[in-house]
């Protein structure tokens, strides 16, 4: 595989950019390797600068239900940019938006437009801290909601239940407030709401959790969640970064039929352009200014480009809800056929699926918390990684995250994944 020019182009992008990439995933650091740079996408395929096609599994990092520059979501978009780019004053479109947002989710009475999930998760968090006039929150180790200080938090070790920085620049003091409890573990958050209860503003959790793996929460477990918040006059919030129009056109609040206080929505809403939102009951939400105190704003938030963008992206899912049964069709297929691999080869490997999301962790199961993951071998899955990569196709260069389908995969790269897997797993092992 000839990346000359990707090479080249990062040689050059160190000398100007911390690791020569805007987030750090992207540097493919992690599976020791320099990374590629993109050209252009099309459906399920993405071309590197050097002219490489790869059938692409992050796609985006998850927005891209309808795969690369779908000519549906893309119409019309060249007219609303030669209209104007951002006004700074409002548009119909953002209305549109809100509308579209608040009538598929039954528990998002009212929405606000941000430009990332890190936006929208912090905050739906000061929102609800002042709610409640508490300053605790909870998170669950293994979940990730963006990069603001206080979600910044790995769980202590031991019996410290409290939140310690996973980044040098992250205050203690701010982290103090912020408490870390094991996903799917009720016991666990029963016991920490018996001490600090009536401190915590607020719960939030990846329902489904796709930032280590992909890792279900439990139904009991979400149910339990529900309860002990409404208990305590708790605040429960849904990361829906990733799940949200993903795992049914409700999110997972419609699969796992429970009703959040509060959401947060994220890059599925721009189709691909910097977008987010968090919403919830009118009553909380009726707390953000200018109606209420709570102070959060944004020049570019409820931008015209991305809004058109992600109306039409939503507005597609919307009229044809049949992309998620297809979509559920492809990732069982993958699914199937990934665990037929591990049984051939007798490799210990564990298939997460919860929708159109599919992990393929080198570690016996179940996996259904942060610590089974960290089980995972991550050097055979590097070498996986890589075999996978000569064969042209495109993972999440980590073993911590979910694969992507869209409904532009095809059967036939489903089924070329599965026999590249196939080989990419014998050297591996
Ligand atoms: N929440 C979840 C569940 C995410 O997966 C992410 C990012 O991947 C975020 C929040 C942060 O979103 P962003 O990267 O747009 O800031």
């Amino acid at each position: 595989m000839n990346t000359r020019k990707s090479e080249n182009i990062y040689q050059e992008a160190v000398k100007y950019i911390p690791g020569g990439v805007n987030s750090p995933v992207r540097a493919f650091k992690s599976v020791g390797l320099n990374p590629i740079f993109v050209d252009k996408a099309k459906g399920s395929k993405i071309y590197d600068v050097d002219g490489n096609e790869y059938i692409d599994y992050i796609c985006s990092w998850g927005p891209l239900m309808l795969g690369h520059s779908n000519e549906d979501v893309l119409s019309g978009v060249e007219e609303i940019i030669r209209k104007g780019t951002s006004y700074g004053v409002p548009t119909e479109i953002e209305v549109k938006m809100a509308k579209l947002i608040v009538d598929a989710y039954p528990a998002v009475e009212m929405v606000r437009m941000v430009n990332s999930g890190t936006e929208a998760t912090m905050s739906a968090l000061r929102v609800a801290r002042a709610y409640t006039k508490r300053n605790k929150i909870l998170k669950f180790e293994g979940c990730y909601h963006g990069h603001s200080d206080s979600l910044l938090v790995k769980s202590g070790s031991g019996t410290i239940t409290y939140g310690v920085p996973t980044s040098p620049g992250v205050p203690e003091d701010v982290v103090k407030d912020t408490l870390v409890c094991r996903y799917n573990d009720l016991e666990s958050v029963q016991k920490i709401f018996k001490e600090h209860g009536n401190d915590i503003a607020a719960v939030i959790i990846e329902p489904v959790a796709g930032n280590m793996g992909v890792v279900a929460g439990k139904k009991e477990f979400l149910e339990g969640l529900r309860a002990i918040t409404k208990e305590y006059g708790s605040v429960l919030i849904f990361d829906e970064v990733i799940t949200g129009f993903r795992l049914a056109f409700g999110g997972a609040q419609e699969v796992y039929g429970i009703e959040p206080d509060m959401t947060c929505f994220g890059k599925i809403i721009g189709a691909g352009l910097p977008v987010g939102a968090y919403g919830g009951k009118r009553e909380i939400m009726e707390m953000v200014s200018p109606v209420g105190p709570v102070y959060q704003a944004g020049t570019l938030s409820g931008n015209p480009l991305a809004m058109y963008m992600g109306y039409k992206n939503i507005s597609i899912l919307k009229e044809n809800k049949n992309i998620y049964k297809e979509l559920e069709q492809k990732a069982i297929k993958l699914e199937n056929g990934l665990k037929e691999n591990l049984e051939k080869l007798s490799v210990k490997g564990t298939v997460n699926r919860a929708g159109s999301l599919v992990c393929l962790f080198f570690a016996e199961g179940p996996i259904e918390n942060y610590e089974d993951v960290m089980k995972c071998d991550v050097e055979k899955f590097n070498i996986y990684f890589k075999e996978l990569l000569k064969r042209g196709i495109l993972l999440a260069p980590t073993q911590f995250e979910a694969m992507f389908l869209s409904n532009a995969h095809t059967d036939e790269d489903i089924e070329y994944t599965i026999k590249a897997s196939y080989e990419a797993m014998e050297v591996a092992f």
